[in-house]
């Protein structure tokens, strides 16, 4: 199925595609099949002057519309769901009408050929991250995740725990589809769920066990969504399943739901499954990293490969007790790990980077959201100030070296709307301080949000 949509995909769906998108941008310049410009349709509300590309389409994975002015953000973000309505409404018709309409039967094609000879651990994922590195900007620890994340779906049945693959970022645009994608090039039996009922989400986890990557989850219909929310929450554990009515006589099934699943878009995932999950925080990309086009990539040669080191390795992952790093103190998060380090521990030098990665994935911990690291760096930046002007306060943050502020706003530093916008929700607003009552914020306007959201004063 997934060959299939590919197929079309290339077939003319983009052609289509971005016919919509014209339809409802007006005018766009092309610059690639899937990239291009058009005037904002929010262009009245810019405060600065309009460059020709300051409004951008894109029109694979999941389309959307970014507009490089900060007001414009809300629209943009409504526009991006009405294309996307548009286009899987016309391409949902689309492939029923091109399967068969009764059966939701999947198709993952013939089984994969294992590789012709042994295949050595450090060089396979060598390859693996190498695809990851040459095609993505992320964080160096998360290459390392994802990669072992890559090569433990083809085995995932020999551990009694599945970690969920989370990504997030702070804006659209980060790659998320991106990242997606390149998975779904090169995991095992992929199955991207934008294409598929609920019902046969269920079927298809419980006959072949496919990785589900979930893309764009928060604009996925509710029936859905509903059915990936059970998926996740049931499906940690090798016992994982959920009950649902089948057939017309609505008799009782039970389906397993222990799979490995990948999943971006998601603010929301119950903390039982969020600690055990690996999350990969994307960060928007610098104008200066370039990454080679993605578009002929073919997976095969490392997917047999995959498939023949696991078959030469099942028996010894299967009793392997990875030692954790001491830094890496949580249960659930050592659950989440414990397959990934086993299957490095046999891949030479991989085995140190992965306990690295876990160390320094698990720090960004996955409770502390992006307005929380907000607040913590704005208590640092007025550790020896009672008032900030907004100038002081942006100029602080623009100064922390590896946080999110420098690059936070299309890869420009955070400015005083965004600031404003981020506190709002803690009910700070810039006002008037000090003698020549200038804009900028009172450290004691901040203490309540410190004392509720903040661990106890920490040493960063
Ligand atoms: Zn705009």
């Amino acid at each position: 199925m997934v060959d299939e949509l590919n197929k079309q995909l290339n077939d003319g769906l983009l052609e289509k595609r971005r016919e919509l998108a014209e339809n409802l941008l007006g005018a766009i310049e092309w610059e690639t099949d899937t990239t291009g410009y058009c005037e904002c349709p929010n262009i009245e509300s810019h405060s600065t002057a309009n460059g020709r590309r300051d409004c951008r389409v894109t029109v694979d994975g999941a389309p959307t519309i970014y507009c490089l002015h900060a007001h414009c953000q809300k629209r943009m973000e409504e526009l991006s769901q009405e294309l996307r309505k548009h286009i899987f409404a016309g391409e949902g018709r689309k492939r029923k009408r091109s399967e068969q309409p009764e059966s939701e039967d999947l198709d993952f094609g013939a089984p994969i050929e294992p590789w012709g000879e042994p295949v050595d651990g450090q060089e396979l994922l060598d390859d693996i991250i190498r695809v990851f590195s040459q095609h993505i900007v992320m964080p160096n620890f998360a290459y390392v995740a994802v990669g072992i994340w890559n090569l433990w779906t083809y085995g995932f049945e020999a551990f009694t725990v599945a970690p969920i693959l989370q990504i997030t970022s702070p804006e659209r645009q980060c790659g998320k589809s991106l990242l997606m994608e390149i998975l779904e090039a090169l995991v095992h039996r992929p199955l991207l769920v934008c294409g598929v009922s609920a019902a046969a989400l269920f079927r298809a986890i419980e006959a072949y066990r496919p990785t589900v990557l979930v893309d764009e989850f928060d604009s996925t219909d509710a029936e859905l969504k509903e059915a990936i929310r059970q998926v996740l929450n049931s499906g940690f554990k090798k016992t994982g399943k959920v009950l649902r009515c089948v057939g017309e006589n609505h008799n009782l099934k039970t389906f397993t739901t222990f799979a490995p699943k990948a999943i971006a878009g998601i603010g929301d995932l119950p903390d039982t499954v969020a600690s055990r999950s690996i999350r990969i925080a994307l960060s928007r990309k610098l104008q200066n990293e370039t990454v080679e086009s993605f578009r002929h990539f073919d997976g095969t040669e490392i997917r047999r490969k995959c498939v023949r080191w696991w078959k030469d390795n099942l028996d010894k992952l299967k009793n392997a007790r990875p030692d954790f790093p001491v830094e890496l103190k949580g249960d659930r998060e050592r659950d989440g790990w414990e397959p990934l380090l086993a299957i490095a521990d046999l891949c030479g030098d991989w085995g140190g980077y992965a306990r690295q990665a876990a160390v320094a994935l698990s720090k960004t911990d996955s409770t502390e959201s992006l307005s929380a690291a907000l607040l913590r760096d704005i208590r640092s930046a007025f550790r020896f100030d009672e008032q900030l002007t907004t100038e002081e306060l942006l100029a602080r943050l623009h100064g922390i070296v590896e946080s999110p502020w420098p690059t936070l706003c299309d890869g420009k530093p955070i400015h005083a709307h965004r600031l404003a916008k981020m506190l709002a929700r803690y009910a700070i607003a810039p006002g008037n301080i000090g003698a020549k009552r200038r804009k900028g914020y009172s450290a004691e306007w901040f203490e309540d949000a410190f004392s509720r959201y903040l661990p106890t004063e920490d040493q960063t």
